[in-house]
């Protein structure tokens, strides 16, 4: 079932049920060394799940309800079935703060492994609409909350042991989650700085949140016959299609309509979609990381 959270729409199933989870995996066309997250409604159910930290506790106080994915020790008699952690000794945890998600937690009184609503690789969801254009035929029922508020997936924070470390940015910044830690500068683990080389995170593949359309970023001028995703109040003299995510330059409200921009302009049958400049601070980090992912190389 898909259902809506604030950050995207995800495909939810019973998370102690191994049969239910591997068909997420069927739905998506998901790669099954990736990971889910595990969405639980309150905090006494995410300690039966993960081992909290120092700085656990104090991330959970502070931004749960909300778009933050803590990634934590797992509990040794869990229910929790292996495909969710993909057999890692961690587990992936989210309380996520929209009423419908929470009602439905609370009713089913059961862990939820939900990741993205879409297909494996695609622009993730942020309508019942996305959803479905992308799982058709393959789910049996789309909870419709409307538009996502947040727009943009979580923050994950790998918070298992001493320092807590970044390892994908999302709809909390960097720097609200260093401030509650009391420091300068969250680390950033990614593929390129585990000393195996293996992402630490085995979901973060470089390209993701593919749209058909090949994406040019940090655009001046967009080239004759392209379409324009722009930001902010000075746009170039532009008259095919375009898009301004925030004509205030407001980074929340882009993040909020980044993918359906996205797939509205890849509807639109461009071959290049021209992307002006964003700034990287708050929620710019985490438009920037997907504008990357969709731009990359595809597989
Ligand atoms: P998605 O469900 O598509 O939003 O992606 C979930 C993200 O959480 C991916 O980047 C996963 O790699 C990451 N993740 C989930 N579980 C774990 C875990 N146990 N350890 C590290 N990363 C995880
Ligand atoms: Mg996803």
């Amino acid at each position: 079932m898909a259902l809506p959270t604030e950050t995207v729409y995800g495909l939810a199933a019973d998370a102690t049920n191994g049969n239910a989870v591997a068909k997420i995996f069927e739905a998506k066309g998901r790669p099954r060394f990736n990971p889910l997250i595990v969405h639980v409604a309150d905090i006494a159910a995410a300690r039966k799940l993960g081992q909290f930290t120092q700085e656990a506790e104090k991330l959970a106080e502070e931004f749960w309800p909300g778009a933050l994915t803590l990634v934590l020790g797992r509990q040794p008699d869990t229910a929790i079935s292996d495909l969710v952690t993909a057999g890692l000794p961690t587990v992936a945890i989210r309380i996520p703060g929209h009423p419908v998600a929470q009602a439905l937690l609370s009713a089913c009184g059961k862990p939820l492994a939900a990741p993205s609503a879409n297909r494996s690789g695609h622009i993730s969801p942020t309508t019942a609409n996305h959803v479905e254009a992308d799982l058709s035929g393959q789910i049996d029922m789309i909870l419709d909350g409307g538009p996502c508020e947040v727009g943009i997936e979580s923050t994950v924070v790998d918070a298992s042991e001493g320092q807590a470390t970044l390892l994908r940015p999302g709809g909390v910044s960097a720097e609200a989650i260093a401030s509650v830690l009391g420091r300068p500068k969250l680390r950033v683990v990614n593929s390129h700085s585990t000393e195996s080389g293996l992402p630490k995170s085995p979901g973060q593949l470089a390209s993701h949140y593919a749209p058909n359309a090949r994406l040019r970023l940090n655009v001046t001028t967009p080239e004759p016959g392209e379409a324009l995703l722009a930001f902010g109040p000075k746009v170039p003299a532009y008259s095919a299609r375009m898009i301004n995510l925030s004509e205030t330059g407001d980074l929340r409200e882009a993040a909020a309509n980044l993918f359906a921009a996205l797939r509205a302009l890849d509807a639109a049958d461009c071959r290049s979609i021209a992307v002006l400049h964003i700034p990287g601070e708050g929620l710019g980090e985490a438009i920037n990381d997907r504008l990357l992912r969709a731009a990359a190389p595809r597989p």
